[in-house]
């Protein structure tokens, strides 16, 4: 029976292991798409444009907003990230999931979108804030400074963990993996993702009116 997608949301502090995650969940479910945000930061090393992000100037991405190009947008550590909406739409129409690895700005204008009542929002916590500040150093990635202003910010971003339906503590990687396809597996199963139903239903009733 044919599924609608679902819009699957993490969030997290930067460094508590969103994009490891979502790497997995799309490895384990190669139909997930992920939604590539436009970024205005510089690339990392090993980022490849239109892959991890689509790495766009500040007057670019002004016109996309402008334009009505994005699903959401925020302003973050300094530089502007929005979800383009079309690939969206294209892969809710064919029923395909969206992964969103967006921060709580974005998530909030998602659930306040008209395609909240497809939205499946995640938030990980890092077991302590010292392990948060370890796997951001050992990702090697981004400057002392970078680091210390992803970790002034990680409060803010902790603080909105209630705003979510599901909250994981990201410990054993392995484990978080495992919670997590167990809540897309069931999500996928409720209702309103299920747009056969009604037909499958009226179907049931004429049979059983025919039987009697
Ligand atoms: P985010 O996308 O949230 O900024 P990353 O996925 O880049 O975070 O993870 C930050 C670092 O922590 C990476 O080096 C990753 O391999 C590591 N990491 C992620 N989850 C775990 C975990 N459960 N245990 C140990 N290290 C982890
Ligand atoms: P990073 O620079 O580490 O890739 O991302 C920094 C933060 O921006 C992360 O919290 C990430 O989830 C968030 N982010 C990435 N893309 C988007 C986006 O399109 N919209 C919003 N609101 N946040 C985003």
């Amino acid at each position: 029976m044919q599924r609608r997608g679902l819009l699957i949301i993490l969030s997290s502090p930067s460094g508590a292991g969103k994009s490891t995650l979502a790497k997995r969940l799309r490895a384990w479910d190669p139909t997930i798409r992920f939604s590539v945000s436009a970024t205005t930061r510089a690339p990392r090393p090993g980022e490849v444009d239109g892959r991890e992000y689509h790495f766009v100037s500040e007057a670019e991405f002004k016109r996309m907003v402008r334009d009505g190009e994005m699903l959401e947008h925020a302003h973050v550590f300094g530089n502007f990230y929005g979800s383009p909406v079309a690939p969206v739409q294209g892969a809710i129409e064919a029923g395909a999931d969206v992964l969103f690895d967006i921060d709580w700005q974005g998530a909030q204008q998602i659930q306040k979108s008209a395609l909240a009542n497809h939205v499946l929002s995640i938030f990980l916590l890092p077991p302590s804030i010292i392990e948060l500040r370890r796997r951001l150093v050992s990702r090697g990635q981004d400057a002392p400074e970078v680091i210390a202003r992803r970790m002034q910010r990680s409060w803010d971003e902790i603080s909105h963990w209630d705003a979510y339906s599901y909250v994981l503590i990201n410990d054993d990687l392995d484990r978080t993996e495992d919670k997590l396809r167990t809540i897309v597996a069931a999500e996928r199963l409720k209702a309103t993702q299920q747009p056969g139903l009604i037909d499958h239903v009226r179907s049931l009733q004429t049979e059983f009116e025919d039987l009697s």
